[in-house]
């Protein structure tokens, strides 16, 4: 089972307008809080660095990916390098 998410995956639309930049951003930095990650995405708030971190989780638990933008989840499955998951820290 996966993790229980709450009031906030009632927030969880799709959020196309990342660039691949800005993902793969978010990806390489598992290890920065929510707080410093959005340092490096000025355009994006806390929440919506958490939906899509909690999409990356979901990815590759096989939880609810419906946030995640076909360019994500394109990156997501044909990574050449592992990913490391912000949420668990699980390499996948
Ligand atoms: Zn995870």
């Amino acid at each position: 089972m996966g993790m229980t998410f709450c009031a906030k995956e009632v927030m969880m639309a799709r959020v196309p307008e990342w660039t691949k930049g800005e993902f793969i951003t978010l990806i390489s930095k598992p290890e920065l809080s929510d707080e410093d990650l959005i340092k490096l995405l000025p355009k994006r708030s806390k929440d919506a660095v958490w939906i899509v971190r909690a999409g990356v989780h979901s990815f590759h638990t096989g939880g609810n990916i419906s946030m995640l933008s076909e360019m994500m989840m394109n990156l997501l499955g044909s990574k050449t390098t592992l990913v490391e998951c912000p949420i668990c820290k699980i390499a996948f």
